[in-house]
């Protein structure tokens, strides 16, 4: 440690933790409250000041990734959570023109749309009652390893840096940070190949927003080249029908290496600019804009995929294409990849239809033996990541890693090399490995 870092040193107020967890999106929000309630004392960090990851600071209140062809495919925390949304008024149905609410307890049979502050409030309602220690406003910067393991974490809290030790770790960064501090295999993408980077926003000011309509007219308007934003040639939006007249919009997008501090800075001052412009746009050319502003916009630009780890296992795409049987199940998926592309909506080998499981080898990374990821982060080729990537689905991983970490601790044995047969029907009886 050299010795600007000394100075700035504190001493670890914390006991050792079994299980630390970077990064409190999706994945990782489940994957705490898994392991907490699995019976391991868990730490959670953030680098932000609340939880939520992309669906919070990046403005997503939408969760997909519940349900392919009418049938329900994750159950588990992933449903508790859409559960306790509604319970506080906050989970409606989309059904595109029409949102349905309350929920109930209807199967989640279509994606789910909540607000950004139901998330971050329910979030670290369940958090606190599984007992996580949540640890905000620190980011993990360094790993200190001990041969294949990681014996501690250095983080950047308010006071300064403190080292954490902890038995089993779960990289839920969504880029693979933790794994590639501690200098394991990842593999990073190539932006243009990769799906785009966009800032969402809210307009206020709204009158009777119908999806179809809009949808219909931006699609006159991009065959006319009339749209500013080059590429973007598919209107995606909704209504917040908790808050009238409220309208989510994903219009913005750029191409770019996410993995870089300068690439994210610039990228996040093209897409603002997107947002004004586009704002304007909006007012001039769709009926029922005529008085919207922009309410909201994300705090961060909105990371599809960066950098991901190396794992036992591979998510390919020639898997998915043939739809070859997956040994070793974790969570069902729908099969839907090549959208969100650099040049238009859909690149020309974009899917969609079927289910598809993802294998338990994808969340091992190859070489760090007490580490496990959960999320987006999972190992997979750049060009399918979608397949697994909506929020439901990393909810439904997070809790798998939360599973397999509780099995390594308990039994003391590598995370990496926790048997398949030793967690699997764990991860049926808790809704994890689901298919109505
Ligand atoms: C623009 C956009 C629109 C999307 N739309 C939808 C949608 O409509 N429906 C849907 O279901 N999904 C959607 N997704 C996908 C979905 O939001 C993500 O794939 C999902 O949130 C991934 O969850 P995660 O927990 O793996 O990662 P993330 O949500 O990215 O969370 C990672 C967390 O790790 C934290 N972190 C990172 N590095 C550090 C560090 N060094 N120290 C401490 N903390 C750290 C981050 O701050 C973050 O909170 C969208 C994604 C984007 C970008």
């Amino acid at each position: 440690m050299n010795q600007a870092f000394q100075s700035v040193m504190k001493e670890n107020p914390f006991v050792e933790f079994d299980c630390i967890v970077i990064g409190a999106g999706p994945a990782g929000f489940a994957a705490s409250v898994e392991a907490a309630r699995s019976g391991l004392s868990v730490l959670l960090i953030e680098q932000l000041g609340f939880p939520g990851g992309i669906a919070s600071a990046s403005l997503c209140p939408h969760i997909m990734g519940y349900t392919e062809a009418g049938k329900q495919l994750v159950k588990g925390i992933a449903d508790e959570f859409a559960r306790s949304l509604d319970r506080i008024g906050c989970a409606a149905f989309n059904r595109g023109d029409e949102y349905e609410m309350p929920i109930g307890d209807k199967p989640l049979t279509t994606s789910v749309i909540t607000t950004k502050p139901a998330v971050q409030y329910t979030m670290n309602a369940m958090l606190d009652a599984a007992k996580v220690k949540t640890l905000y406003y620190t980011s993990l910067i360094a790993v200190e390893r001990d041969g294949n393991r990681i014996a501690a974490v250095y983080v950047n809290c308010r006071e300064g840096i403190i080292r954490i030790p902890a038995r089993v770790f779960i990289d839920a960064t969504g880029d693979a940070h933790l794994v590639h501090r501690a200098g394991g295999e990842t593999r990073e993408h190539d932006p243009e190949e990769s799906m785009t980077k966009t800032l969402l926003m809210h307009v206020n000011g709204v009158k009777d927003f119908k999806r179809s309509e809009t949808k219909t007219r931006f699609r006159e308007l991009s065959k006319q080249g009339l749209v500013p934003v080059a590429g973007q040639d598919n209107f995606m939006g909704f209504s917040i029908p908790m808050h009238p007249g409220e309208t989510h919009l994903n219009f913005t997008m750029t191409a770019g290496n996410a993995v870089t501090s300068a690439a994210c800075t610039e990228m996040d001052k093209e897409l603002r600019r997107q947002a004004f412009d586009g704002i304007a746009w909006f007012k001039k050319n769709f009926k029922g804009f005529e008085s919207a502003y922009l309410a909201d916009i994300a705090d961060m630009i909105g990371i599809r995929a960066a950098r991901n780890i190396v794992g036992k296992a591979t998510v390919t795409e020639k898997a998915i294409l043939a739809d070859e049987a997956v040994t070793e199940p974790v969570v069902n998926s729908k099969c839907y990849y090549g959208d969100h592309y650099s040049k238009s909506f859909s690149a020309s080998w974009a899917k969609t239809g079927g289910v598809r499981a993802v294998p338990f080898g994808a969340m091992l990374p190859v070489t760090l033996s007490n580490v496990i990821a959960a999320g987006r982060n999972i190992s997979s080729e750049p060009r399918v990541i979608t397949t697994f990537r909506l929020m439901a689905t990393c909810m439904g991983l997070g809790q798998a890693a939360g599973i397999t970490a509780a099995y390594a601790v308990e039994k003391i044995v590598n995370a990496n090399e926790v048997p398949y047969s030793a967690v699997s029907a764990a991860f049926r009886e808790k809704g994890v490995l689901y298919h109505d």
